[in-house]
């Protein structure tokens, strides 16, 4: 069924027997963990959106391999219609669930795999790109969720994969036989991957022909022998266990993307779901296919999550009697052109783009990038100026507990609530939502989430061409190709 119900998503997770580790502990039951199910939620919703009629022409395309309907988010992308369309879905999504709602890793490394395959074989003759296609038509078909594993553990950064003191610093080949290889080592930060049906593994860098078994790329499923899950903890997680879940601020949709280390302890991997072997000229280009697709995501994802940002702050200043004030207008209006500049960026790397040899649809590289650099600064700016507008409550609100407890649950309510139109409980639930989504794990996502600031500032550099931004002012400043006859310098002043 190439579009699957939010509930079909959800059963077929709970089929899945993954190995998972969640507060330290194993889970059998990891769905409907309190940790993971706020996330579960987020990615049911992209399933949900695409069936309503309202959001089809976002949410769904038409596979370019079969004909068929299918989901965006497993989609290869063919224009720059394609892009734009991607960015507006992503946006959506950020409004509808204010996080991060996790299939675009899985979706952006589908799409470099299918890109670089496809040159891998011109290079070399081998038949990955076929090998892909067939996956992908499965991946649409059942409409799955894929996680995309990218992140080395590295260690000591200093040192390349070879140079490591421990060799499994990056998932690497430590067998070959005839039917597959098996891989071991480490992915981190693996956003949504305990609640993925398949791990796309890609390598994290550039490689060296000595470097040959860390150039692997492959399909995983989730519950492979010997792949285990250890899930991250985030800002204020204790706060989901807790009854009702008031103070966790988005207990519907969690904070970011529940992220796990994806421990790869020698899983074999059949032939059939191997895309790169070796092939170790390849894969700094595999890389900067996946960052170029995933950098410029940001200003739709980031674009969604500030438009609820601004909406919970705004009104907070509601709930404080301060909105009609103007420098409080202001504010908002600056936490606007922060959010709108990062949303153009990526509409126009959409509209920018370029045609890959394998016929799918790149982002203009220099933009993607700028756009993913202003959210390692506008994310923060937001956060700053919706802290400034929201007020010290924000840390030191008292417990949502409070609120129901006989004795002190009437001083709280009425010393919390602010102008008569709004009660206290909705300024602890405005207050919550900001705190949450303006914690550390929300901004480091924007800080490091598809690459650090220094990686786009290195593709930056490389894209800006300096020396034709030299041969400009030196065509501006000495060029000769002026009107005939036109008096552009006065004369000389003559000496007296
Ligand atoms: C919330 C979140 C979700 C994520 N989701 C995914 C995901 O789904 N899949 C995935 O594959 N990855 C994911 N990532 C990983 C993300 O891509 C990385 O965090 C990012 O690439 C930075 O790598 P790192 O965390 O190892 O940082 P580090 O390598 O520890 O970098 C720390 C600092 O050191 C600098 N540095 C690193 N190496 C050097 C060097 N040799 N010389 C000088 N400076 C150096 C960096 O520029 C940075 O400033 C996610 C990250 C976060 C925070
Ligand atoms: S941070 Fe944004 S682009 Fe990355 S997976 Fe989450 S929603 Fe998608």
């Amino acid at each position: 069924m190439p579009l699957k119900t939010p509930e079909e998503y959800v059963d077929s997770l709970r089929s899945l027997k993954i190995r998972a580790y969640i507060g330290g502990e194993r889970v059998e039951d990891v769905v409907d963990h309190p940790a993971v199910a706020p996330h579960v939620n987020t990615v049911a919703k992209t399933y949900q959106l695409a069936h309503e009629a309202e959001h089809e022409e976002l949410m769904t395309a038409t596979s370019h391999l079969t004909g068929r309907k299918i989901h965006r988010f497993t989609h290869i992308f063919q224009n720059s219609d394609d892009l734009i369309k991607k960015i507006q879905m992503l946006r959506l999504m950020g409004q509808a669930t204010g996080t991060c709602f996790q299939r675009c890793v899985g979706l952006d490394a589908a799409n470099a795999i299918y890109a670089t395959t496809f040159e891998v074989d011109r290079a070399h003759g081998t038949d990955y790109h076929r090998r892909f296609r067939d996956f992908l038509v499965e991946v649409q078909d059942q409409d799955l969720m894929t996680a995309g594993a990218m992140t080395d553990p590295k260690g000591d950064r200093s040192k390349r994969p070879s140079q490591q003191d421990d060799p499994d610093q990056y998932v690497r080949v430590v067998e070959r036989r005839p039917d597959g290889v098996v891989i071991r080592g480490a992915k981190l930060h693996n956003t949504g991957g305990i609640n993925s049906h398949q791990v796309l593994v890609l390598p994290g860098m550039a490689l060296n022909e000595d470097e040959r078994d860390y150039a692997i790329a492959c399909a995983v499923p989730a519950d492979a022998e010997g792949v285990v899950f250890i899930f991250g903890r985030q800002s204020n997680d204790e706060r989901k266990l807790e009854n009702g879940c008031q103070d966790y601020g988005n207990p519907r949709f969690g904070v970011v993307g529940g992220e796990a280390m994806i421990v790869f302890d020698d899983v074999f991997v059949p032939n059939e779901r191997i895309f790169l072997n070796g092939e170790h000229d390849f894969c700094g280009h595999l890389v900067e296919y996946f960052a170029t697709w995933h950098r410029a995501n940001y200003g739709g994802c980031k674009g969604g999550n500030a438009d609820v940002l601004i909406g919970a702050t705004a009104k907070m200043t509601r709930i404080l009697g301060t909105a009609r004030n103007g420098i409080v207008k202001d504010k908002l209006t600056e936490m606007v052109h922060l959010n709108e500049t990062t949303f153009a960026s990526a509409i126009g790397a959409s509209a920018m783009g370029y045609l890959l040899p394998s016929g799918s649809f790149m982002f203009d590289p220099l933009l993607a990038n700028t756009v993913k650099q202003n959210i390692t600064r506008n994310v923060y700016q937001i956060s700053r100026l919706s802290h400034d507008l929201a007020g010290g409550i924000l840390a030191t609100m008292p417990d949502a507990r409070a609120f129901d407890n006989p004795e002190i649950g009437h001083y709280v309510k009425k010393y919390v609530a602010a102008t008569s139109e709004y009660d206290a409980l909705e300024r602890l639930k405005m207050a919550r939502y900001i705190e949450n989504m303006t914690s550390v794990t929300s901004q480091v996502e924007a800080m490091h989430g598809a690459g650090s600031p220094q990686a786009q500032r290195i593709v930056m550099l490389r894209q800006a061409e300096l020396d034709k931004k030299i041969e400009m002012v030196e065509n501006v400043v000495d060029g000769t190709d002026d009107v005939e006859g036109l008096r552009l310098r006065a004369e000389p002043v003559p000496a007296r």
